[in-house]
């Protein structure tokens, strides 16, 4: 392969002329007939091209520097932010503690302040009864906070059984049978001795019916009366007697002058359930309606 000679191209590179082909040797400046040794030059890496900036990844942003701790917290009592102490964690808010009348068993116990039966019972003793007071009533919805045992009425008329009853019941009653004393001397012409009585404080609903409402009994505010007792002849059961009868007359009247006492009074003829006795109560209804039937 004949070489050949490029004095204009001593500038080039080695590369240059490799990459023409040409075969040649670059000449050096000595040139002469001789040929001499040709040193390469070395070639500089290929820098690669300035990236775009429309290319060029999104600065990231250096975290900003902590604040300072406001004055007052996390710094000391001195008023020296203490950095790098971590702030101790607040507990959750305590309720406050329950008050110990509103704790326990006794938080169920009646509360409700009963009335003053002072006077009642100052009237009572001089309508001639006998009685004695009692422990409060309270079993679930049965409840009775003054309740008396009266044993005697007036005229000595006598309660065998004794009476559970509020001293406004017991009032009536005695009452009542100051009425009913004189009805049993002007019409049976003889003197009431006693009551026989089926029941006072019963807790119970009305007509002896667990689903119904509470009956009067519940509150020792009701008396069934069963029968009558005199001196010197023989007992009387409420029931129905001819008509035109001393016991019908006698029956009729006392039936009729416990409506004056009495807010509630049933009797034969009232219903089934009150047909063997007399159904006297203080129920309180609206505007002092009265039930006499
Ligand atoms: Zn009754």
């Amino acid at each position: 392969m004949p070489g050949c000679r490029l004095p204009y191209l001593r500038p080039l590179t080695a590369l240059a002329c490799g990459a023409l082909a040409l075969g040649c040797t670059v000449p050096s400046r000595t040139s002469s007939a001789a040929e001499a040794p040709v040193a390469t030059v070395p070639v500089p890496p290929p820098v690669p091209p300035v990236r775009p900036d429309a290319l060029k990844p999104p600065a990231v942003a250096e975290p900003a520097p902590a604040a300072p701790a406001a004055p007052g917290k996390g710094s000391g009592a001195d008023g020296v932010v203490e950095q790098g102490k971590p702030e101790m964690p607040t507990p959750p808010p305590v309720p406050p503690g329950r008050p110990a009348e509103l704790s326990g068993p006794g938080a169920l116990a009646l509360k409700v302040v009963p009335p003053d039966d002072t006077a009642c019972r100052i009237r009572l003793k001089r309508l001639g009864a006998e009685f004695e007071e009692l422990s409060p009533i309270a079993e679930g919805q049965c409840t009775a906070p003054l309740p008396l045992k009266v044993t005697k009425l007036a005229d000595g008329i006598a309660l065998p059984q004794g009476a559970t009853l509020t001293c406004r019941a017991a009032e009536a009653l005695a009452r009542w049978v100051t009425e009913a004393q004189v009805e049993a001397e002007r019409v049976l012409k003889h003197p009431l001795t006693g009551l026989e009585l089926g029941g006072t404080y019963v807790c119970r609903g009305q007509n002896h019916d667990i689903d119904a409402k509470l009956s009067e009994h519940a509150f020792a505010n009701a008396i069934d009366v069963m029968g009558f007792a005199f001196g010197g002849r023989a007992s009387m059961p409420v029931k129905v007697f001819p008509e035109q009868s001393d016991e019908a007359q006698f029956l009729g009247s006392v039936r009729s002058k416990a409506c004056g006492f009495f807010r509630t009074v049933l009797g034969p003829g009232t219903n089934a359930a009150h047909a063997n006795h007399l159904h006297l109560d203080e129920r309180e209804r609206t505007a002092g309606h009265r039930l006499c039937e």
